[in-house]
């Protein structure tokens, strides 16, 4: 039985005054909640605040990126180690709008995953199509090489706590969502890849996320699924009432 993990990921979104209001909000609302896990990905400038407030609670926080060298001459960038020192545990990795609009590519995604796991971070890797991709049948084709090419020299053992989200970027921020048969085959074509490259027994471990304008109204129906281990939400993850609904799917 793979235990489900519910990510929020709040983007560009709250400063660190709003990041503490969520959380005292949302804690009580979710504390007695074992069922899932529960990871909070805010901006960086929030994580200190998240991970003060989160302190004792079954709430972990994760970041949204990480560089992946382990330091130098890289303005404006955050290292693993910057990360896990203020506690965080985990972080998301090739999100469909860093690979759009801040040149992440199969490549820096996978020495992103290196460093992430080297350092003892969960990552949330993202995968996904994009619209002409899934009209023109190219999904499966893109799922294959995103993984094959993330995954690529790492082995199973330092891959252990690896988590996949499984994103297509035309159901991103615009209401439209994937459909639970849709989101289960793509996510056994993922599946696939990682038995490929790590094993079978990894690769029934493994959980696999869905994201894309996952809501309070859509939940349920989609964590039913028997190949969905969980859920990567992003704008319905802003409003903690709105998150706990998801949460409690
Ligand atoms: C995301 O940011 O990963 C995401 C899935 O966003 P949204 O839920 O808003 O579609």
């Amino acid at each position: 039985m793979r235990k489900k993990l519910i990510a929020a990921n709040w983007k560009m979104y709250k400063t660190p005054e709003q990041t503490a209001a969520f959380f005292r909000e949302f804690l009580p609302l979710v504390a007695a909640h074992t069922r899932d896990e529960i990871v909070v990905c805010p901006p960086y400038i929030d994580l200190q605040t998240a991970v003060a407030a989160a302190e004792g609670s079954n709430v972990a926080v994760g970041a949204q990126n990480v560089h992946w060298e382990k330091e130098g001459a890289f303005t404006g960038e955050i290292s693993a180690t910057m990360l896990t020192s203020l506690g965080v545990t985990h972080v998301i990795i090739g999100h469909s709008e860093r690979r759009q609009y801040f040149n992440e590519t199969d490549d820096t995604v996978n020495r992103k995953l290196e460093i992430a796991l080297e350092n003892g971070l969960t990552p949330i890797l993202c995968v996904g199509e994009v619209l002409e991709e899934r009209e023109a049948g190219l999904t499966e084709d893109v799922l294959r090489r995103q993984c094959m090419r993330a995954f690529n020299g790492i082995s199973a053992r330092k891959a252990a706590k690896l988590v996949l989200a499984y994103e297509p970027v035309w159901a991103i921020g615009t209401g439209k969502t994937a459909t639970p048969q849709m989101a289960s085959d793509a996510h056994q074509v993922i599946r696939h890849e990682a038995e490929k490259a790590f094993g079978k027994e990894f690769a029934e471990g493994l959980r696999i996320l869905y994201g894309g304008s996952v809501k309070p109204e859509n939940a349920t129906v989609l964590m039913a699924e028997a190949e969905i281990d969980g859920a990567l939400v992003g704008g319905a993850s802003l409003d903690p009432a709105s998150f706990t609904k998801i949460v409690k799917y």
